[in-house]
């Protein structure tokens, strides 16, 4: 029997938060937010979720800084 298994990430929780300073493209700009979840998956179902990670990003240049899921959730609650 043939059995396909592989990793899949998702990317959700999607928002625009605070406004700040990017450092790398030296633009003010207002960070997004998001989650990104990795699961394994079997014949390309995502069935097992094992690692979150919750990012803010430049909407300008793109750079990503990893966040702690205490800061994504506060500034989720203070902006949906
Ligand atoms: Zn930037």
């Amino acid at each position: 029997m043939f059995i396909l298994f592989g990793l899949d990430s998702k990317i959700s929780d999607t928002f625009a938060g605070e406004n700040g300073w990017c450092t790398h493209c030296n633009n003010s700009i207002r960070w997004h937010y998001y989650k990104q979840t990795n699961w394994f998956s079997l014949f390309f179902i995502p069935v097992i979720p094992f690692q979150k990670k919750f990012y803010k990003a430049c909407p300008i240049c793109k750079q990503t800084i990893e966040i702690y899921q205490q800061e994504f959730g506060h500034f989720k609650s203070n902006h949906l």
